[in-house]
């Protein structure tokens, strides 16, 4: 059950053009096009890691140039013939955004810097929580879509109360709410809020 998410609100005009129209920034633009400072580069659609500062290296094309992903199934690649071209384009594999294409002759993933947004290494595992307060088989959901994306995290509690029990009028699984706190690194952090925002 995917939600319809209203992207132009979401983004800002020049980030809309990019992630959802497949547009490209102009070459030498972009805020991390001459940038090296260590760290992750996360989608900025949903939060999800796509590279590492570890594979990025100066490619004097304009965009910022990456030799892999952090793991192969965060972005996806697809045919691309516009521009009367044939081109490799790379996607976001959790919201489908246009991130830029990839040349495999140079085995370079050239991305739009709009597309992205960086976080320092020293932030990056710093860690946040997130209290979900959702039916019992709603958070059975939410942790198995956590395991699947690979994210780390820790729960650090678990109430599931009994509204029914409490005193409510209602049967049913539903009636079941719990609290949970887990934590997540700061990296995951908003792939996380993104993931429960689209599966609930
Ligand atoms: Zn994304």
């Amino acid at each position: 059950m995917k939600k319809e998410i209203n992207w132009e609100e979401r983004l800002s005009e020049e980030e809309y053009k990019i992630l959802r129209l497949k547009g490209t920034e102009p070459p030498f633009s972009g805020q991390y096009d001459n940038f090296y400072e260590e760290g992750i580069y996360l989608c900025r659609g949903c939060g999800n890691s796509l590279f590492s500062s570890e594979d990025k290296f100066k490619s004097g094309s304009g965009w910022p140039s990456f030799r892999k992903p952090v793991r192969e199934e965060n972005i996806s690649l697809q045919e691309d013939h516009s521009y009367g071209m044939v081109r490799t384009e790379v996607l976001c594999a959790v919201c489908e955004a246009h991130l830029g294409h990839y040349f495999e002759a140079e085995t370079r993933h050239c991305i739009n810097s709009l597309a992205m947004e960086f976080i320092p290494d020293e932030q990056a595992e710093e860690i946040e929580d997130v209290i979900l307060n959702h039916s019992k088989e709603e958070i059975a959901l939410i942790k198995s879509v956590l395991d699947q994306e690979g994210i780390t995290y820790v729960i650090k509690n678990e109430g599931i109360q009994d509204l029914f029990g409490a005193g409510r009028i209602g049967t049913g699984v539903n009636q079941l709410v719990g609290e949970i706190k887990i934590a997540v690194k700061k990296k995951d952090y908003r792939l996380v809020m993104y993931l429960m925002e689209n599966i609930l």
